[in-house]
């Protein structure tokens, strides 16, 4: 439905029935403004269902599975999940090599 710009009228179509003047050009198509904070929500939130395939990964594949949690997930309490995991498989890997190194330590004094 556009209005006759000449006599007022209203009308379909291109031209005024009642005095023949062009339809006025359609208005250009103006979005939405778009707010910043659509951009902060993106963020998906993981379900419970979510976690349990993210639990599996880990079980399965350890540290690549984190790794991969990491790298994938949209989702920034996933990411701090996995990061804080990855934190506790190095504390974990750092200890183990430190009571490797002590074994073999002691184990080379002792034959000496
Ligand atoms: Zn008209």
């Amino acid at each position: 439905m556009s209005k006759c710009s000449n006599c007022g009228a209203e009308f379909e179509g291109g031209y005024c029935p009642d005095c023949g003047t062009p339809a006025p050009a359609p208005q250009p198509y103006t979005p939405p403004p778009v707010y910043n904070n659509i951009s902060v929500n993106n963020t998906e939130v993981t379900t419970t269902g979510g976690w349990f395939g993210w639990q599996l990964l880990e079980a399965f594949l350890g540290i690549f599975g984190l790794i991969i949690m990491l790298c994938a997930s949209r989702d920034e309490s996933v990411k701090n999940y996995a990061k804080a995991k990855f934190i506790w498989a190095i504390i974990g890997l750092v200890i183990v090599i430190l009571f490797f190194a002590l074994g073999i330590f002691a184990g080379i004094s002792s034959e000496m």
